[in-house]
């Protein structure tokens, strides 16, 4: 049985202004779309790992890395995406919350009786 591990959730597509699909050429219809990895234990999030990025196209609907964007002003707007809107979801640490409570748990329960 696998009790921890590494999973993914995805992030909040957002539609990118301009650019056009380096494979079906068209225009105006590219979304990016994050990932970000998570290390679980018994499939509760405990810390957050790599984020990923690719662009959508939702015309064709294939993915595409940073580097196979061809059009300049769909790489700003992507690098943009990549700095600011890629936040880590909360649940992600809830392990560690999990964790922390535990252990203040323990160090004042002492001191209640
Ligand atoms: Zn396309």
């Amino acid at each position: 049985m696998i009790i921890f591990g590494t999973s993914s959730s995805t992030i909040n597509p957002s539609k990118l202004d301009g650019g056009h699909c380096p494979f079906c050429k068209t225009e105006n219809q590219m979304w990016v779309q994050g990932y970000r990895k998570y290390f679980h234990v018994f499939w509760i999030p405990f810390f957050p790992l790599w984020k990923k990025l690719y662009v959508v196209c939702s015309h064709c609907k294939g993915a595409f890395e940073k580097q196979e964007i061809t059009s300049k002003n769909l790489i700003s707007n992507f690098e943009e995406f990549e700095k600011n809107k890629v936040k880590i979801p909360w649940y992600h640490f809830t392990g560690i919350i999990i964790f922390l409570l535990l252990i203040t748990s323990i160090s004042v329960i002492p001191f209640l009786n």
